[in-house]
């Protein structure tokens, strides 16, 4: 069903491979607003939405500008990961030379709280600085494709966590790698920290409830964790509820529910 706004018709693109836009996209559904939902097709099997789904790169700005005028998008929700900073660049400019609404469905990054002995650093290069030089296990709690820098300090024990097993071989010497998919708990992040006896945590300041575990975990345990601050992004109009999403699309959220 498409919703009516006046004499326009609203059709989204929600930039998804987070479990916030997956919660849109069920919303979304539930309202009966027309959108298509875009995986970046890193994954060997992605969650199902209840949204028409479409799959891979557009091609950077150019071919997303194609599929929205192709598409007849109206409104475009980036609903990337916080470090998904490419993707987000181009919506930016996308939506700007379309003159189409854009929006940013993005979670709040964590806070050092009370206990908490973060290193904040602002990018890979700096966290791979960051770690010790004496031999050490680090939980290295970041995607596969920024692994490299790390091979810079082969003296410590890496401990990986992957949505799918690794299909080549890593730039890592002999990890330790874990194959499973979020939402962690702080028992299941405990337990691994302690039987691998991980002394040190890198990770990245993705913000919300399913990947804080690790942070809680070290928190307990009195780890340092290396903090890895989200990439400057343009300005835009940001949002980090659901219902803030549907309130912009024009649709009271408790209709829909
Ligand atoms: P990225 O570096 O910002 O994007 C690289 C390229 O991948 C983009 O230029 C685009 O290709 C394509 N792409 C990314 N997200 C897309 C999407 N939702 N739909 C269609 N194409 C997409 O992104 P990334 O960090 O590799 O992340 C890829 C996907 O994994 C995103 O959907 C993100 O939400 C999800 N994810 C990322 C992380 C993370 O830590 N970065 C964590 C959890 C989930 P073209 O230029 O060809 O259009």
């Amino acid at each position: 069903m498409m919703v009516s706004q006046g004499s326009a018709t609203t059709r989204a693109l929600i930039l998804g491979g987070t479990s916030d836009a997956n919660r849109l996209a069920d919303a979304t559904a539930r309202a009966g607003i027309d959108a298509v939902y875009s995986y970046a097709g890193r994954t060997q099997s992605p969650v199902g939405q209840s949204l028409p789904i479409r799959t891979g790169g557009f091609g950077g700005v150019t071919g997303l500008i194609a599929f929205i005028r192709a598409e007849q998008i109206t409104h475009v929700i980036d609903a990337t990961h916080p470090f998904a900073a490419e993707m987000s660049r181009h919506a930016v400019a996308a939506c700007a030379a379309l003159k189409i609404p854009l929006i940013a469905l993005e979670r709040a990054p964590w806070t050092r709280v009370e206990g908490d002995r973060w290193i904040e650093v602002d990018n890979i290069d700096t966290a791979v600085a960051a770690l010790p030089e004496t031999p050490a296990r680090v939980f290295l709690a970041i995607g596969r494709q920024h692994l490299a820098p790390f091979a810079a300090k082969p003296q410590h024990g890496y401990t990986l966590r992957f949505v799918d097993p690794p299909d080549g071989k890593l730039p890592l010497p002999d990890p330790d790698i874990i194959v499973s998919r979020g939402p962690f708990t702080l028992e299941g992040d405990l337990e691994l920290m302690r039987t691998r006896n991980i002394a040190w945590v890198v990770a990245r300041n993705s913000g919300g409830a399913g990947a804080r575990a690790k942070i809680d975990a070290a928190r307990a345990l009195g780890l340092p964790v290396v903090m890895i601050a989200r990439p400057a992004l343009p300005e835009r109009r940001r949002v980090e509820s659901v219902e803030e999403v549907l309130a912009w699309l024009g649709h009271d959220a408790r209709l829909g529910a």
